[in-house]
């Protein structure tokens, strides 16, 4: 095992990170910008570094800083969390180059599902459901093009193949209007990417998000973990998850598990990983995989009792994967709420201080957070500031504990998206489950 893991990142998720460690008996090096000196798991860690002033291009995504940080620490690995260098593969081929492990897949494995359209490629492959389309980039043809739009028929959505984030997508409704959306949405991947690639896929009406977790060992043996519900977005930002996802028939969920599990065996797959769906009509349709931890872990921790980061820190050493698909047992529900600071009606940040922090408790509830009474959230990072889980039994007892819990968390002196949460755990049409990916904006009147 390792002797010392450097945290790559901020916030929740590296006081996450640190908590797994300390189990672990690992010593941790926390990494934080000038602003970020009084971060929780910074007071926390073994040691800590400075690597860099505010603006996370010259602090958090600074390359060097971060291997010299490693060096000067004598860490042994280091975990990217999410966001930041995460999904970033010329990090870990840095980190491995300079003689030190990432916490996360081979480089080569980042850049396959890194790119949209060798991605679909490989899961295809593997039997994994993808969504009708050009199975490939689109060609430099016209004609081509509106042959290939024909055939999936309208409406479409044009991607690029290096596109994240939400960006560089063009829904098309009309063959009429192809050409000309291909030809703008590729200079703007061209722009944003660096890259003008663009693939075309049939554009659902009302999917839902359902997502897989997988966990792997790069060694021949993975496993899936279940599947969580994101389909509360605003602006391709999740709000609200929840696991398992409700209402999928047993036969297709359990389909869409084992291709996941097939998947990850065939692309030597290694560490936490999700796969994204798009789910209408009873289908799945792959949309894309993220190779790291993500935000919403904690619901599928909460439902299967796995710790996911100690897993990951596990076969990330070279460990074999510990736990066998049969051990996996979902257990009643859970749900997450992202607490964000922001103005619950603009969704502008609100940065400040924090006089008051109270978290809720009880059986069943979890806070992840790295808030305390006293700090200070810069403007200069995300927003989300906390995340609140709660698990029960059933699904109907575990909104129950949310709708307590939310009513009992304070976070004085700066905004928050607390209102919008209430009002969220009191929908009834999200109370029944199964709302599609579109529900929240329309709520919001956007
Ligand atoms: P990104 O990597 O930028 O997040 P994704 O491929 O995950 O891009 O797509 C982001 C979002 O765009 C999806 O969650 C969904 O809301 C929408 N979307 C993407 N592809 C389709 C599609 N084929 N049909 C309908 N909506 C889609």
């Amino acid at each position: 095992m390792f002797d010392k893991i450097l945290i790559a990142n901020r916030g929740e998720i590296a006081l996450r990170i640190l908590r797994a460690c300390k189990e672990m008996g690992i010593a941790t090096v926390a990494v934080h910008s000038l602003v970020d000196r009084n971060l929780k798991h910074v007071r926390l860690a073994d040691e800590s570094v400075c690597i860099g002033p505010n603006p996370s291009s010259q602090s958090y995504l600074n390359i060097p800083a971060l291997i010299s940080a490693m060096e000067i620490t004598d860490a042994v690995a280091a975990h990217p969390g999410y966001g930041f260098l995460a999904e970033n593969a010329d990090f870990a081929e840095q980190v491995q180059k300079s003689g030190f492990t990432f916490i996360g897949p081979d480089p080569d494995v980042i850049r396959l599902m890194g790119d949209k359209v060798s991605a679909i490629a490989a899961m295809k492959k593997a039997g994994v459901p993808t969504v009708p389309g050009s199975d490939g980039p689109l060609p430099d043809n016209s004609e081509r093009c509106l042959e290939i739009g024909e055939k999936v028929g309208y409406p479409v959505i044009i991607k690029a193949a290096a596109g994240g984030g939400g960006r560089g997508m063009r829904v098309v409704e009309r063959a009429e209007d192809l050409i000309n959306a291909i030809s703008v949405t590729k200079s703007e991947a061209q722009a944003a990417f660096g890259d003008g690639t663009v693939y075309l896929e049939k554009f659902l009406q009302n999917p839902r998000h359902v997502e897989i977790q997988v966990m792997s060992d790069g060694q021949g043996n993975a496993i899936h973990l279940g599947d969580r519900d994101c389909s509360l977005q605003r602006r391709h930002q999740k709000v609200l998850e929840e696991a398992p996802a409700p209402g999928i028939p047993d036969e297709v969920r359990r389909q869409v598990h084992d291709s996941c599990v097939q998947a990850c065996i065939d692309i030597g797959y290694r560490g936490a990983g999700t796969f994204e769906f798009l789910y209408e009509d009873e289908r799945f349709y792959f949309i894309e995989m993220n190779t790291r931890i993500q935000v919403e872990h904690p619901v599928t921790e909460m439902v299967t009792g796995v710790d996911l980061i100690k897993e990951q820190i596990r076969v990330c050493a070279g460990e074999k994967l510990s736990l066998k698909q049969e051990d996996i047992v979902i257990r009643g529900h859970a749900f997450e709420c992202r607490i964000n600071a922001e103005d619950p009606q603009t969704f502008f940040p609100s940065p400040g201080k924090v006089n008051n922090f109270h978290m809720p408790g009880g059986l069943g509830v979890r806070v992840d957070s790295h808030l305390y009474s006293g700090y200070t959230v810069p403007p200069n990072y995300d927003s989300m500031i906390a995340k609140l889980i709660t698990h029960a039994e059933d699904r109907e007892t575990a909104l129950a504990r949310m709708r307590v819990a939310l009513s009992e968390l304070v976070v004085d002196g700066i905004k928050t998206n607390i209102p919008l949460q209430e009002e969220l755990v009191r929908d009834e049409a999200f109370a029944k489950g199964g709302v599609n990916i579109h529900y929240l904006e329309k709520k919001l009147g956007l």
